[in-house]
C-alpha cells in the first residue's frame, strides 16, 4: 500500500494514542512520508514546512484508525445459518466482499482481520488493496474455516450431495486436520479459523455447549499451522471448547463466551487475546424477532451475551486482552455497522471508552502481529489516523456515524471522510 509524500499536521482536537492513557487535550500528530513523527502535546509539536497538509480536527478527537479484529468480508445479508454458504455465484460474492471492504474503511477500520471467508476471497481481497487497486483495511486472510463432520458448520445432510468447498474443510480426526492445515497454507492465509464449539444458532445438535472438534484435531491443526508460521483461532463458546482451545495453543479465542476461573488461568497464563463479539448477540435478540427467529435461538443469544459480557469484564480485570470486532455482515448486524460493538462495550459491559478504544486499536493490531506498524500514534508508526468531529470519550457512539469523520488516513493518505469527498468534488 503506498504512503503519502510530505507532511501533515493533524491539529486542533484532544488526542488519543490507544495505549490506553489519558487524552491529551490539545494534541498534534505530524507525519512525514506516511509515518508518524510526533504525536503529543501541541505546545511540543516539531516546526514544519509552511507547505505541509494540514488538517484541521476542528476541537474534535484524533485517534489511531480501527481495527476489526473478526471481520466477514463475504457475508452479506445472512439471515439464517444456511446462508453463510455459497448464496451467490464466487464471482459475485468476491464483487460484495470489495464493497464490504471499501465500507469498513469509510468506516475509519483501517485494518482488519478476517474471521473466515467464502473461497479464499479474503487473501486476493488482501492482496488488491495492498497494491491500491481497491480501498480498504490492511488486512490478514483467513480463508475456508474447519470444523468436525455434523458440528456447527456442517448442516447438509448426505442425501443432499451438497459439498462445503467454498466455506468449510470439514475433517475427521487429527490426520484430516493436518491434511486441512496444509491446504490453507498453500493457499497463502495468515490464520486458521476453527470450530471448536457450536452456538445458539444451531439448537438441536450444536449448541453453545456442544464440542465440534476434538482436543486432538484441535492440537493437529495448531502443530500443523504453527510448523508453517500460521496462527490459529477458533469460535470457542462451550466452557470445555475454550480450555481444549487454550491447552492446544490457540493463538487467539473467538468469543470465549463460558468462562470459569479455570479457563480465566490459562488464558492469563498464555495471555492470549479474545474477541468477543457481543453486538451481534445483542442484535440478534433485539431483532430475532423481525425474522422469525426461534424462540430457543433468541434465548440461547441471551444467554451467550449475559455469559460473554461476565467473561469480558473477568479478562479486563485479570489483565488480559480484549479485540473488537465481530461478525458483521448478517441481515441484523449489517456491514456498516462495525463501531457499534464499541457502543455495546461502553454503554453494556462497563468498558471505559478508552478501554474499548485501546482494544479496538492496539489489541487489534497485537492480534495481527502488526504492533510495530500501526495500532497506537507514536512515532516511526504508519500513519494510519481518524480525525473525528466530536469528543468520542464523552460519546462513544459517535464513531457510528461516518459522516462524523473528518478525515481516515492510511499511511498519511486521506482516503475517506469528509475531506476525502470534499478533496474529490474539487478534482
Ligand atoms: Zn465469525
Amino acid at each position: 500500500m503506498k504512503t503519502a509524500t510530505g507532511t501533515t499536521i493533524i491539529s486542533h482536537g484532544q488526542l488519543i494514542d490507544g495505549t490506553g492513557a489519558a487524552a491529551v487535550r490539545d494534541g498534534v500528530v505530524a507525519a512525514r512520508d506516511g509515518r508518524i513523527e510526533y504525536a503529543g502535546p501541541a505546545a511540543g509539536a516539531p516546526r514544519v514546512e509552511p507547505d505541509a497538509k494540514r488538517i484541521d480536527a476542528r476541537g474534535g478527537t484524533i485517534m489511531p484508525g480501527l481495527v476489526e479484529a473478526h471481520f466477514h468480508p463475504t457475508y452479506f445479508d445472512v439471515a439464517n445459518l444456511e446462508d453463510l454458504d455459497i448464496k451467490y455465484p464466487v464471482e459475485y460474492v468476491t464483487l460484495l466482499a470489495g464493497t464490504n471492504a471499501a465500507l469498513a474503511l469509510e468506516c475509519g477500520y483501517t485494518a482488519a482481520r478476517s474471521g473466515g471467508s467464502l473461497f479464499n476471497i479474503d487473501f486476493w481481497l488482501k492482496k488488491a488493496i495492498e497494491e491500491d487497486l481497491l480501498p480498504g483495511p490492511r488486512m490478514a486472510a483467513s480463508g475456508r474455516e474447519i470444523c468436525g463432520v455434523g458440528g456447527l458448520m456442517d448442516w447438509n445432510p448426505d442425501f443432499r450431495k451438497l459439498g462445503m468447498e467454498g466455506l468449510v474443510l470439514l475433517i475427521n480426526g487429527p490426520d484430516e486436520g493436518r491434511r486441512a492445515v496444509r491446504k490453507l497454507v498453500k493457499d497463502g492465509v495468515e490464520w486458521v479459523k476453527t470450530y471448536p464449539t457450536g452456538d445458539a444458532a444451531a439448537p438441536d445438535t450444536n449448541d453453545h455447549h456442544t464440542l465440534c472438534m476434538t482436543f486432538e484435531e484441535m492440537h493437529a491443526v495448531v502443530a500443523e499451522a504453527h510448523n508453517h508460521k500460521l496462527k490459529v483461532t477458533g469460535h470457542c463458546r462451550a466452557n470445555e471448547g475454550i480450555k481444549n482451545a487454550l491447552r492446544a495453543g490457540y493463538d487467539t479465542l473467538e468469543h470465549g463466551t463460558f468462562m470459569d476461573a479455570e479457563a480465566l488461568d490459562l488464558l492469563l497464563a498464555r495471555n492470549t487475546p479474545v474477541v468477543p463479539a457481543l453486538q451481534f448477540e445483542y442484535a440478534s435478540i433485539v431483532h430475532g424477532p423481525e425474522f422469525n427467529m426461534p424462540q430457543k435461538v433468541i434465548d440461547g443469544h441471551q444467554e451467550t451475551l449475559d455469559a460473554g459480557a461476565e467473561s469480558a469484564r473477568m479478562i479486563l480485570q485479570a489483565g488480559g486482552r480484549l479485540g473488537m470486532g465481530g461478525d458483521y455482515g448478517f441481515a441484523w448486524n449489517p456491514h456498516g455497522t462495525y463501531a457499534k460493538e464499541l457502543t455495546f462495550f461502553v454503554r453494556h459491559v462497563g468498558f471505559s471508552p478508552l478501554e474499548t478504544i485501546r482494544a479496538a486499536t492496539q489489541t487489534g493490531a497485537e492480534i495481527m502481529g502488526r504492533q510495530a506498524e500501526f495500532g497506537t500514534l507514536e512515532r516511526g508508526k504508519l500513519a494510519d489516523v481518524l480525525v473525528v468531529d466530536g469528543d468520542v470519550l464523552a460519546d462513544i457512539s459517535v464513531l457510528e456515524d461516518r459522516g462524523r469523520l473528518i478525515a481516515v488516513l492510511q499511511g498519511g493518505i486521506v482516503k475517506a471522510g469528509r475531506l476525502a469527498r470534499s478533496e474529490a468534488a474539487r478534482s
